[in-house]
């Protein structure tokens, strides 16, 4: 990847006023599909952009506008806006959670929401350059909500299974150089698992995996695997009175960070000691 015409030194990947322009252009504009899916870098940004970085952009934008306006499941009928992924667009981690929550479905960005703000904040503290290092997204990008009561839900197998296509983009076409992929809770392990592995026995799988088990590294293909809790469940039991137990887990939670960036940091991938 080249750079544009400014002085930075961040890359085309690494800029955050693309990035966040793309994101709001495909989000926004109704007839992006009319202009064939290409966004006018020199006359809204004044960048002159290589051949090479022009048309990588295009591709992911034409990514981000179909599943921004994707209506592949029925979550598209109950959704605000669809969230496909954000942040780095050559991350060294990918950050995979469940669903969109009712701020992320307003805004159409994964993790804004109390969870995910808890979860960046966290990130953040032990020392994650969000904006340069790690891309966010879901199993699903659309809000899932119970029809009886609009309250959220975990996605269905179906929803899953249709928003897979998208997860493969990110995961195949992004993430080229991504060292670790975390995989936040069980719907994300089997988003995972349903990806990478389709033909696994996701009976015997959900049957392995205790929600809330918080299991460490494993590895994958070319990826490094690290599985935590979803900070849905550490908010959740911030709510209990039982302060110790969640002190106790927050600080499990940190600890799982620390693990990944010390490998980002070094390349070591040891197993999370108070697992053993
Ligand atoms: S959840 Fe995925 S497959 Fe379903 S409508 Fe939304 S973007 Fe499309």
């Amino acid at each position: 990847m080249g750079q544009c015409s400014t002085d930075c030194s961040k890359g085309i990947r690494g800029c955050t006023l693309i990035r966040d322009t793309l994101h709001r252009f495909c989000t926004t504009t109704a007839d992006m599909r009319a202009a064939n899916l290409k966004i006018p870098w020199d006359r809204n940004l004044g960048l002159t952009l290589q051949n090479e970085d022009r048309s990588w952009l295009d591709d992911y934008a034409a990514f981000y506008y179909k599943w921004s306006h994707c209506r592949d499941c029925r979550l598209c009928h109950t959704r605000g806006q669809s969230a496909p992924g954000t942040g780095s667009l050559s991350p060294k981690v990918l950050v995979i959670g469940e669903a969109p929550g009712p701020v992320e479905d307003e805004q159409g960005i994964p993790f804004v929401g109390p969870t995910g703000t808890l979860l960046r904040e966290t990130m953040k503290k032990v020392g994650f350059d969000l904006y340069n290092d790690v891309y966010f997204t879901n199993v699903v990008s659309c809000i899932p909500r119970d029809t009886r009561n609009s309250k959220f839900r975990a996605p269905t197998n179906t929803e899953a299974t249709a928003c897979l296509e998208r997860l493969n983009y990110i995961v195949n076409t992004l993430c080229r150089d991504t060292k670790v992929v975390i995989l936040l809770g069980a719907v994300a392990m089997l988003g995972w698992q349903r990806l990478m592995h389709p033909q696994t026995d996701l009976t015997i799988l959900e049957n392995q995996i205790r929600v809330g088990k918080s299991i460490g590294w494993s590895q994958d293909d070319n990826f490094k695997l690290y599985t935590t809790y979803h900070p849905s469940f550490i908010e959740r039991h911030k709510k209990l009175s039982d302060a110790i137990k969640f002190k106790s887990l927050y600080q499990d939670w940190i600890y799982d960070f620390v693990v990944v960036k010390k490998f980002i940091n070094e390349g070591v991938g040891r197993d999370n000691p108070r697992r053993q």
